[in-house]
């Protein structure tokens, strides 16, 4: 892996006392794409919180180390996080209409990171922003960039969103489901748009999802959590080609496929995640697993598949994983 520009070790975020994250370690290197994934509550958006320093009221890091070029960003304090965020760290999120401003125009908008960040007057960061505008694919960037989100469609918003995270060339962005709230087509332009920019200016991307398809079409690397662990971490290829997890057998065999104009989901995982109050003991995905025996009431540790480099795995029963279809 390229030098880590995310360095995540052993970090716990505590809620009410239980760990909604629990003891989780991953990097992301320069100009990587590293796709955290698994189902909605699981706690991947609760790291994406606590890396941006954005936990919720009621969440605090309850140990563990967040290292972003080397400094850890749980021991900087507010004042210096405020001064991270928007300028090496920064994040794009689910919702891009909801997260603009409504009252402010969209180039203002681009060009503030720069204006807060970096020594340029406003004119400067406004042409700035109108280039930025067009790199990402807004059409006639100088009128738009004099628009309110409002007048923009949800495609064009993410991508507004998209360039003010990127104007400033952060060393990491952070992508929570970047395209969840939008229409499939628009989903593959974001999508396709997103593997341009990889890698632009360096910036390495941790990119949060559900969506299995999504983790093909742009990831390097996957982490899959359950249960708020990483049960196994490889790269993509690795990943697809030999799960090594029943976890992330069964996710695989959720990814949508076309046929014809029809999309068919080939199955569901039975179950739900259970909320955090009710998670086993031992390894978590035993209420749902189909290869669960007593044996599984001890947590198994995270180790590396023999034969495989970089690819690791959380599970006992390793030989047996192949055998769910
Ligand atoms: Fe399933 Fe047991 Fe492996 Fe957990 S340790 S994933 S319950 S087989």
């Amino acid at each position: 892996m390229a030098e880590a520009v995310l360095d995540v070790r052993d970090l716990a975020v505590e809620i009410d006392g239980r760990n909604v994250v629990d003891g989780v370690s991953l990097e992301v290197g320069r100009s990587e794409v590293v796709a955290l994934v698994g189902e909605s509550g699981c706690g991947k958006s609760m790291i994406a919180f606590a890396v941006m320093g954005l936990l919720p009221a009621v969440a605090r890091v309850d140990r563990g180390q967040i290292l972003l070029g080397g400094e850890d960003l749980v021991q900087i304090g507010e004042e210096a996080m405020r001064q991270v965020r928007g300028d090496r760290l920064a994040m794009i999120f689910q919702e891009p209409v909801s997260s603009l401003n409504p009252l402010m125009k969209v180039g203002e908008q681009v060009a503030e990171s720069l204006v807060v960040h970096r020594a340029v007057t406003r004119q400067e960061a406004w042409g700035k922003a109108v280039e930025m505008l067009r790199k990402v694919g807004i059409p006639e960037p100088e009128r738009r960039a004099g628009q309110l989100p409002a007048e923009l469609s949800g495609g064009m918003c993410q991508r507004v969103m998209i360039a003010s995270a990127l104007i400033s060339r952060p060393r990491l962005l952070i992508a929570d489901e970047p395209t969840t709230a939008l229409d499939v087509t628009i989903q593959a332009q974001i999508l396709n748009l997103m593997k341009e920019l990889r890698g632009f200016g360096d910036t390495a991307i941790l990119i949060i999802t559900h969506d299995m398809g999504v983790v093909a079409d742009i990831a390097d690397r996957v982490c899959v959590m359950y249960g708020g662990r990483i049960v196994e971490a490889a790269g993509v290829g690795e990943t697809f080609a030999r799960p090594s997890h029943p976890y992330t057998r069964l996710l695989l065999g959720t990814i949508p496929k076309l046929t014809g104009e029809r999309k068919h989901l080939l199955r569901s995982i039975e179950g739900t995640v259970p909320d955090i109050a009710e998670w086993p003991s031992g390894c978590r995905f035993r209420t749902r697993c189909p290869l669960a025996d007593e044996v599984c009431a001890e947590t198994p540790p995270f180790l590396p598949i023999p034969g495989d480099p970089g690819h690791h795995s959380a599970c006992w029963h390793l030989d047996k994983v192949g055998e769910i279809a």
